[in-house]
């Protein structure tokens, strides 16, 4: 079998680059874009001249200045980043029909039906998307998405000028072990900061150590998983780069507090509200769920998400709030402070009215939810509480 040629693409700070483009003067300033140092700020995207002084994006704006007292603070636009978002990835579809998209600034693109060697098909691309829309981007090339990835952010790491990087980094079938092995444990995809430190305990320091693993070591270290991550540690990953479909992946609302919260009944009324905006978008998109996601971030910064299936695919507030409920009182930290709290809904569908039909119960809670619905958006979101968050 001819080997796979994928692509994994990446803006080079991206936000920052945005900003350039409308604002000239910013180009090899040290600057970041993100909330303010005087509130609970933090950066999403500093420029490179920025991380040349130590600053880094998710890092307190606070502590940023600290680091670096001239820093210029640039308020973020979200809705521009999403139109420069969109030509991007219309111009990475109009070189293959097969790009899976992975967040606002970086996809996967499989080329492999292409006959031009990978790196030529690199370097047109990212001149393309230089030239028709002025940013400047990184491309790592291999066989898989794994050593795509990794191969990138190498080859992105290696530039220390203080400007975009703009890399191309190939990785050639064959190569894969060989490139992998130096490199830190915590490169490969499901290695966390916690299982690195495990591993490093155990002196396992490199991938490469972490692929020389005899069957017992790796069973001992990562239980029936093992067997994949040594498979990974080897630059093995078949999995496919898959396009996006144009259905919603997803539905869910975060909020970040002002102040951090630790009183469990105040989450949960929080909770309620995520879950009822959620519920309410799912229903005008017409799509219900199988699966009820939660977000908490913590005032350390630390991120969990935990998800439950539910016994039926659903888009009722009731059903998201009473799983979402479930997994937050089972992760709550006793009165650890909760900076984040997210509630979403995934594996959607269109919801089977069909099926409904049998189900008297279900269908008078939907009509009654459609109820809600329409009043809400006649006379506003308080209008109708439930019983239960009016007692207080
Ligand atoms: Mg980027």
């Amino acid at each position: 079998m001819m080997a796979r040629k994928i692509q994994h693409l990446d803006l080079d700070a991206f936000f920052c680059s945005v900003e350039e483009l409308l604002n000239p003067g910013l180009k090899g300033k040290v600057f970041a874009v993100g909330g303010r140092p005087d509130g609970r700020g933090v950066i999403s995207s500093c420029s490179y001249a920025a991380r040349m002084l130590g600053v880094r994006s998710a890092m307190p704006s606070r502590q940023a200045l600290e680091i670096c007292p001239n820093l210029i603070f640039v308020r973020s636009d979200h809705h521009l980043y999403g139109e420069y978002s969109r030509k991007v990835m219309d111009i990475l579809r109009d070189t293959s029909p097969i790009v899976e998209q992975v967040s606002v600034d970086e996809a996967f693109l499989d080329v492999s039906d292409m006959p031009q060697p990978i790196r030529s098909i690199a370097q047109d691309l990212q001149t393309r998307v230089l030239k028709e829309t002025g940013l400047p981007c990184s491309i790592g090339c291999a066989t898989s998405k794994l050593v795509a990835k990794i191969a990138n952010d190498f080859g992105k790491k290696q530039v220390k000028t203080g400007r975009a990087p703009q890399t191309i980094t190939v990785i050639e079938p064959g190569d894969e072990a060989r490139f992998l092995a130096p490199l830190d444990i915590q490169a490969l995809w499901g290695i966390g900061p916690k299982t690195a430190q495990f591993l490093r305990s155990k002196g396992i320091n490199t991938i490469g150590t972490l692929a020389g693993l005899n069957d017992l070591e790796i069973k001992q270290v990562f239980g029936n998983h093992g067997e994949s991550m040594r498979r990974r540690a080897q630059g093995i990953d078949p999995s496919p780069v898959q396009p996006d479909e144009d259905d919603p992946k997803s539905i869910s609302n975060e909020i970040t507090f002002h102040e951090d919260i630790d009183d469990p009944d105040h989450l949960l009324d929080i909770l309620r509200n995520l879950s009822d905006k959620v519920g309410s978008r799912l229903r005008k998109a017409d799509f219900a769920g199988w699966v009820v996601q939660i977000k908490i971030r913590y005032s350390d910064f630390t991120t969990l998400t935990r998800q439950t299936s539910l016994k039926e695919c659903s888009n009722l507030d009731q059903d998201i709030f009473d799983a979402a409920r479930e997994l937050l009182l089972n992760n709550l930290i006793h009165y650890r402070p909760v900076r984040l709290l997210g509630v979403g809904v995934t594996k959607l569908e269109k919801p089977h009215q069909q099926l409904s039909l049998w189900d008297d119960n279900s269908n008078k809670k939907q009509d009654l939810t459609k109820a809600v619905d329409k009043l809400r958006e006649k006379f506003g979101k308080d209008i109708i509480k439930r019983a239960n968050s009016l007692k207080k």
